[in-house]
């Protein structure tokens, strides 16, 4: 938990729910330790697409399409989602999710690794990209996400604090996590440092870049 856990549970009390059929998939994902967004980033996601008002949506990292359909859900009519995953367990569920929640020709579905999906995407433009997926590829794929973003669109990336262990120091980290610490570490200096992205680092959620 980066943010107290009392303060969390208030922000969440006040939040007014989602449809029946993303509270269904988030209970079953929940009960399954598939890793979705937590409440706060739903409701922050959903801030965002009422601002940004995207035509085309790029999510990295389906899991069973919870985020993809609360998205879905919250996007404009004319607006469309490409999601990537590659775990063949959680791919037929995703699948059966999107049919369930009646969001199929929404909802572009592209099954295998993404860094194959980013250069195979090379030429398409998305105006809201949402990374949620391996974290130490966030600085990897990068480069490829540039090339489908023009001007003025938004990138958001989940669980860049990871708990919180990204601002300790890299000593506090347990061995098996350093890796992944200090590429998150990178991966946040760089979009914070770079001419092209204006970026916020914040502390909801598992923290957040927008
Ligand atoms: N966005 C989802 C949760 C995604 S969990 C939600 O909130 O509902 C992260 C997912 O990314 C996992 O299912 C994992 O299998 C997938 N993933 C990790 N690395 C990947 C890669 N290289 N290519 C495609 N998917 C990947
Ligand atoms: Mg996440």
């Amino acid at each position: 938990m980066i943010v107290e856990p009392r303060v969390v549970a208030y922000i969440n009390s006040l939040d007014s729910g989602n449809s029946d059929i993303c509270n269904l998939i988030e209970k079953e994902a929940l009960n399954d330790n598939v890793p979705i967004i937590r409440k706060e980033m739903g409701n922050l996601l959903k801030v965002l697409i009422a601002l940004k008002q995207p035509e085309r949506i790029l999510e990295v990292g389906t899991a069973v399409g919870y985020s993809s359909i609360l998205m879905s859900e919250n996007m404009p009519e004319n607006c469309h989602i490409t999601t990537i995953e590659k775990y063949e367990k959680r791919i037929p569920e995703a699948k059966e999710n999107f049919r369930k929640a009646g969001e199929e020709s929404r909802i572009t579905f592209l099954e295998g690794d993404a860094d194959m999906w980013l250069k195979e995407l090379k030429g398409k433009q998305f105006d809201l990209v949402f990374m949620d997926a391996a974290k130490g590829q966030y600085l990897n794929w990068l480069p490829l996400l540039l090339d489908l973003m023009p001007v003025g669109a938004v990138l958001i990336s989940d669980n860049v604090l990871q708990d919180g262990d990204v601002v300790q120091s890299r000593f506090a980290v347990q061995r098996r996590n350093r890796t992944i610490h200090s590429r998150m570490r990178e991966y946040l200096y760089e979009l914070k440092h770079m001419e092209e992205f204006e970026t916020a680092v914040i502390p909801i959620g598992d923290g957040v870049t927008i």
